[in-house]
């Protein structure tokens, strides 16, 4: 393509951005609660926790607010005993009391905790020692005001995503909190298991399996990372893959033909990274700040307001394995899932000799040449700004795998990414992990790997 357009193209998208079985506990005579833990081995080989969280919610649509009782069944799977347990807020990483608790006990007692806006410690009665579990109850409301991104209320649309406390994730050792940087996605989730009644008179937008009778919802999931949904009317149309999930498009105008390029896409990602173990994918046009679109599990919204292109939603889609079934530390390395989507869609793209491809080469060893001696593995905080952390996270991040699949080939990368997506489902990974994977299965050298991402 002539010099011009592509450096046109490469500005406008720039300018646009892309984000682009488990037991039930049971309650034994002396009132207390075990999991019958089914161990590793009986599902995906799981390195690290040997059981999900189970979040039992029974939900009331209060029309302004939902009104929520949650009990967690929490099994402490970190290998280390625990001293406090982290609840963060999300919603409230947006907005004031967004997410408002009321009572908090653990195992049916009052317990000591520090509230804080976005996130509430717990300070455990007892040291909580590996494989130990307890229940965490909590009353919340989530109340809808005019705020409004990703999480919020438009016109009698409502945004359940980042909605509920959620036990915080651990890195390190440590619990890890929020912090909202509107560019980015600055949250991730340990794999829970969801099973939740809720009551509203609204129709409901979900990528979870449940049944109703009347204006109750009675939810229960596989393990996911998220549980989010849209609650309103917007005309939907759908489409079951063959031995793959049913694909839904919730629009006010349903401006693509995105059902049919779906897919397409996600039998691509199917065959190269493995099978997607949900019934459904859920697409849903929301108006959104500074995203073209945004992942969930099971569930992708899109900019409504933006043109959206068969490498966003590849790219969108590409989340559903990395960021959903592998998930990574969203605050500190970024670069994993995003890198990953944006190299995911470009091969989607190549394959279909799209010119698009091409012209996402160039970028990604222009974003290479233009952020050497940048690090991309890196806080949220720490990118001097929006426009300079898609560069480096998205095309950097993307052009580290791209230089893989030089050194060991195109076939090898898919094999790799695979073995990954085998070993780590519903895990969290990081840098260190890719790396080592690659060192030892390819007798590649880190230090190579690692000055792709310096
Ligand atoms: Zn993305």
């Amino acid at each position: 393509m002539k010099k011009l357009s592509i450096i046109i193209l490469f500005l406008v998208i720039l300018s646009l951005g892309f984000s682009y079985l488990i037991p039930l506990p049971q309650k034994g005579n002396d009132g207390t609660f075990s999991f019958e833990a089914i161990s590793k081995n009986d599902m995906a080989s799981r390195p690290t926790r040997s059981s999900f969280p189970i979040y039992y919610m029974e939900i009331e649509d209060a029309n302004t607010h939902l009104a929520a009782e949650l009990d967690i069944f929490f099994i402490n799977s970190w290998g280390e005993p625990l001293d406090d347990i982290q609840i963060n807020l999300p919603a409230n990483m947006v907005g004031v009391n967004n997410i408002e608790v009321f009572s908090l006990k653990i195992n049916n007692k009052s317990v000591n905790f520090k509230s804080y806006t976005d996130k509430i410690i717990i300070y455990l009665p007892h040291t909580m020692m590996p494989e130990d579990t307890v229940i965490i109850s909590l009353s919340f409301e989530t109340h809808f005001k005019s705020n409004f991104t990703r999480f919020g209320k438009y016109d009698e649309i409502y945004l359940l995503s980042l909605w509920y406390p959620v036990i915080a994730p651990r890195i390190k050792d440590n619990w890890v909190s929020f912090q909202w940087i509107p560019h980015a996605d600055p949250y991730f989730f340990e794999t829970a298991i969801f099973e939740i009644n809720l009551y509203t008179d609204k129709d409901i937008m979900s990528p979870h399996p449940y049944t109703h009778t009347g204006n109750h919802y009675r939810f229960k999931t596989l393990p996911i990372r998220d549980f989010s949904l849209v609650m309103g009317t917007l005309a939907g149309i759908n489409r079951k893959i063959y031995n793959g999930p049913e694909i839904s498009y919730y629009s006010r105008d349903h401006r693509i033909d995105l059902v049919t390029n779906t897919q397409d896409v996600f039998n691509f990602y199917s065959e190269k990274f493995g099978p997607y173990p949900y019934s459904s994918l859920v697409f849903v046009d929301v108006p959104m700040d500074y995203f073209k679109g945004m992942e969930f599990s099971g569930m992708i919204f899109l900019n409504e307001d933006q043109i959206i292109d068969l490498f966003t939603v590849a790219h969108e889609i590409a989340h559903q394995w990395w960021y959903s079934l592998v998930g990574n530390d969203q605050l500190n390395e970024s670069w994993i899932d995003e890198g990953l989507a944006n190299y995911a869609a470009y091969k989607y793209c190549q394959e279909k000799g799209l010119p698009v491809a091409d012209i996402f080469k160039i970028y990604f060893s222009l974003a290479e040449n233009t952020y050497r001696g940048f690090p991309i593995v890196r806080k949220l905080q720490d990118f001097p700004s929006a426009a300079n952390y898609r560069q480096a996270v998205y095309l950097k991040g993307a052009n580290f795998w791209i230089q893989v699949e030089e050194m060991i080939g195109e076939e090898e990368t898919f094999n790799y990414l695979r073995k990954i997506q085998n070993q780590y489902q519903y895990e969290i990974i990081d840098t260190e992990i890719l790396i080592q994977g690659l060192v030892e299965d390819y007798d590649l050298r880190a230090s190579d790997l690692h000055k792709l991402l310096k």
